[in-house]
């Protein structure tokens, strides 16, 4: 008799088709092992929506399969979702130093931090998670002590690059090891995934080092204060920033609470390295001449609620932006985010300050791979089999080309979607079946009550505003209203006439419902609703929404 082997699965629940909400579930007989947890940022179409987390039905089903939670690194989107599934099963957390730090930051705020395990390795560490064995390895990043992940069981070999670049001078000389990459693709290595967020670029990406010199060249001189904002995660950005600070004898304020956090859960660890008496209060900035200071801010995004927003719009109560005062921006905009940006960058100029952006000056380099780098890494390993990941859609088909022009069969190169059951075993890698992996939205303390249908009211509020209409009535008459209310609709005020003529059409509707003896408040209500429409387009060109209120004395 034979007995059919098992294969190992693997699930991508987010970050194919898109950058953001990274997790991948590693399920190999009974056991599941879930490799990042992360979130996404709503876009324009989410309005009022906070963030976006993956749908966690799946792991909620298969609740005590799972054996635990491996972090590739500490952004946004591989550990942000980490607290809100944690309120559906209890894991312990596997991460680096630096990657946990952050961690804990999280779970501190949500009150989970006494009720969660957390486990800190170092590169080169392997651990047993029920029927896995992994083994973390040193990369570069745009955060410090990012990792791959090299995930054995019985049946499969899985290298994970996690999000990498090259660096062969970084900050901390911690050099990706690409000498265990080789060893790995000696081995044999199933299944490669990998970063696929620069593959539309060729060359290489820059070492993080060599933003350091830019900065040395612009503060050169300067006599005003100077201002940098740049990621609150970028540990060696921020480093290199305190760096030249020191060698131009200026003292360095931290501004935003992100940065704050950030940079002293980094002090504290050990990756971030500035002598105590070079940190100032942004508070006490002003007891010091401008020429003795740098701040170092959150907002290089434009985000709207980020430090150097409000300072540009002079909303920002600890720092007020001077005529020539120096404002670099240390990274390059997210797609999505050049309009916020070039608002903050044209309010800045307007407050008389010198603004330095990526455009002008480098002052920024990415932390992903281009082409290259990712044919480097495709060439050490020699996966029998490539599956793209962390990208838009054309982001993996280009990889998946990337990949076939080095030599491997198309058959072996899967570009799956969100919720694909890929099968995988030393013959090959298939796509099998799907399972759910929508994505549940959350505003405010709610988690996934924002659906569709209130994302259509809020859309329809935004774009043509709100109509109410309030009738009272005594068995069926009407004895008060109809009184309008309205609001984001027109102002009320200037519009007396429609208003006015609004009011009649509800009253010829009312009117019409007596005749035919219909008394039941929905048929009514759907007649009020229906004549308004018509006459409040025909009028304005414009659908608000209607809400008539019907009350019985
Ligand atoms: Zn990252
Ligand atoms: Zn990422």
């Amino acid at each position: 008799m034979t007995t059919k082997k098992s294969k190992l699965k693997v699930i991508p629940l987010g970050g194919l088709g898109e950058v953001g909400k990274n997790i991948t579930l590693f399920e190999y007989k009974k056991d599941i092992v879930i490799v990042d947890c992360g979130i996404a940022f709503p876009d324009e179409s989410m309005f009022g929506i906070d963030i976006v987390l993956p749908d966690y039905t799946y792991l909620v089903n298969n609740k005590d399969r799972v054996k635990a939670i491996v972090l590739t690194h500490g952004h946004e989107d591989h550990i942000g979702g980490i607290p809100y599934l944690l309120k559906e099963l209890n894991v312990p957390i596997y991460g680096t130093k630096l990657t946990i730090g952050l961690v804990e930051n999280k779970l501190n705020e949500h009150k989970l931090l006494d009720t969660t395990e957390r486990i800190v390795v170092k590169p080169k560490d392997v651990v047993k998670i029920g029927g896995f064995e992994i083994e973390f390895i040193r990369t570069n990043h745009s955060i410090a002590d990012s990792v791959a992940l090299f995930i054995k069981c019985e049946a499969a070999k899985v290298l994970h690059t996690g999000d990498f670049k090259i660096d062969y001078n970084p900050i901390d000389d911690e050099v990706i090891d690409l000498k265990r990459f080789a060893e790995l693709g000696t081995e044999g290595v199933d299944l490669l995934m990998a970063d696929s967020t620069n593959v539309e670029l060729p060359g290489y990406t820059l070492s993080e080092s060599s933003v350091g010199k830019t900065f040395m060249e612009l503060f050169n001189g300067v006599k005003s204060r100077i201002l940098v904002a740049s990621f609150a995660s970028s540990v060696h950005r921020v480093q290199q920033i305190a760096d030249a600070a020191i060698a131009h004898n200026r003292k360095i304020a931290l501004s935003g609470r992100s940065m704050i956090n950030v940079s002293n859960t980094a002090l504290e660890l050990g990756y971030l390295h500035i002598p105590q008496d070079a940190l100032v209060d942004i508070r006490d900035i002003n007891k010091y001449d401008p020429s003795e200071i740098v701040v170092i801010s959150t907002g290089s995004q434009g985000e709207p609620l980020a430090a150097l927003s409000r300072m540009a719009a002079g909303e920002y109560r600890q720092l007020s932006i001077n005529a020539g005062d120096l404002v670099i921006i240390s990274a390059s905009p997210i797609p999505g985010n050049e309009k916020m940006i070039n608002r903050v960058i044209n309010n800045l100029y307007k407050l008389g300050a010198n603004v330095i952006y990526e455009k002008l000056a480098d002052i920024h380099v990415s932390g992903h791979a281009k082409q290259e780098e990712l044919k480097l890494v495709h060439t050490l390993v020699k996966p029998k089999n490539f599956v793209p990941v962390h990208g838009e859609y054309r982001m993996l088909m280009h990889h998946a080309k990337l990949a076939q022009e080095l030599g491997m069969c198309e058959e072996n190169t899967i570009v799956a979607e969100n919720g694909g059951v890929i099968e995988v075993d030393e013959t090959g890698c298939k796509v099998i079946g799907k399972v759910p992996s929508g994505i549940t939205l959350v505003d405010g303390l709610g988690i996934g009550d924002v659906g569709n249908i209130v994302l259509r009211d809020r859309k329809h509020l935004s774009e043509d505003g709100l109509f109410i209409v309030v009738v009272t009535l005594s068995k069926g008459k009407t004895v008060a209203g109809p009184d309008v209310i309205s609001r984001g609709f027109v102002y009320v005020r200037e519009s007396e006439e429609l208003i006015n003529n609004a009011r009649r059409v509800v009253k010829e509707a009312l009117s019409r419902c007596e005749e035919k003896n219909i008394y039941e408040w929905n048929k009514i209500k759907g007649e009020i609703k229906e004549s308004l429409d018509q006459f409040l387009f025909e009028k304005t060109k414009r659908k608000p929404m209607i809400l008539p209120i019907l009350m019985e004395v």
